[in-house]
């Protein structure tokens, strides 16, 4: 039985003051110890956040990371830097940072790879644009991200791994995907592991829905076969977060 997964991705928000002030508005809404909960701030919240949330069951993820372990890489962070701070999860490949940092999906394998190395669990994003869905090729697009993301990936860590399936045009739009087109793909995503490595793993792997995720949708989206959670913006930054964990 997988455990669903929420996360928050507070994407270019809060002062680390107004992180704390979220975070700890959460703590005593979130009532549920069956769904493993992230919060996700940016990089200079994470420290603040981190002592916040001890004693609770929310983890820590950040938004991004660099694939290399160290060196001349100006305004980059490194696995290392998370992990010893206490850092859990990663996001990689969030879809604005494919569209506005040059992302592609072999970074998206060397971060994936790099993540798993320093034993932080990879938020892999996947998902089509408007225009994609509409040649009906979202399927196709995202096996291959998948394919490509989880590319020299081991079996064992491959079952770890969290990908999360973000439609672009649902995110930030107020748009959703229906609850049978969300579970359509995430099956899709599912299969690609299994064939990938086996049906073991493709059981194994956590696949969460993201855009426009909301406390009125949230419980029909997360009750669809293969769908594990999901990967929260906007709402995200309310306590109604605290709803969609506690669908
Ligand atoms: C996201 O950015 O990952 C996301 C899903 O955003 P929103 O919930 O605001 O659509």
């Amino acid at each position: 039985m997988r455990k669903k997964i929420v996360a928050g991705n507070w994407k270019m928000n809060k002062t680390p003051k107004q992180a704390v002030e979220l975070v700890n508005s959460l703590k005593d809404k979130i009532n549920t110890s069956a769904v493993d909960v992230v919060v996700c701030p940016t990089f200079v919240c994470l420290q603040a956040v981190l002592e916040a949330v001890k004693g609770t069951n929310i983890a820590v993820g950040a938004q991004n990371m660099y694939f290399e372990e160290n060196g001349a890489y100006t305004g980059e962070i490194s696995p290392e830097m998370l992990t010893s701070m206490g850092v859990k999860y990663v996001i990689i490949g969030h879809s604005e940072r494919r569209q506005y940092f040059a992302e592609t999906n072999e970074t998206v394998n060397k971060k994936t790879l790099k993540a798993i190395e320093h034993k932080l669990i990879p938020i892999v994003c996947v998902g089509e644009s408007l225009a994609e869905r509409e040649q009906g090729i979202t399927i196709d697009l995202v096996r291959l991200q998948t394919k490509i993301a989880l590319k020299d990936v081991n079996k064992e860590d491959a079952k770890n791994v969290v990908i999360a399936y973000e439609p672009i045009w649902a995110i930030g739009t107020g748009k959703t995907a229906t609850n049978e087109q969300a579970e359509e793909v995430c099956k899709a995503i599912r299969d690609v592991v299994s064939e990938i490595y086996d049906v073991e793993t493709g059981d194994a792997v956590r696949v969460q829905y993201g855009g426009s995720v909301n406390a009125g949708n949230a419980n029909a989206l997360f009750n669809m076969g293969n769908i594990d959670g999901g990967l929260v913006g906007g709402a995200s930054l309310k306590e109604e977060f605290a709803s969609i964990v506690n669908y």
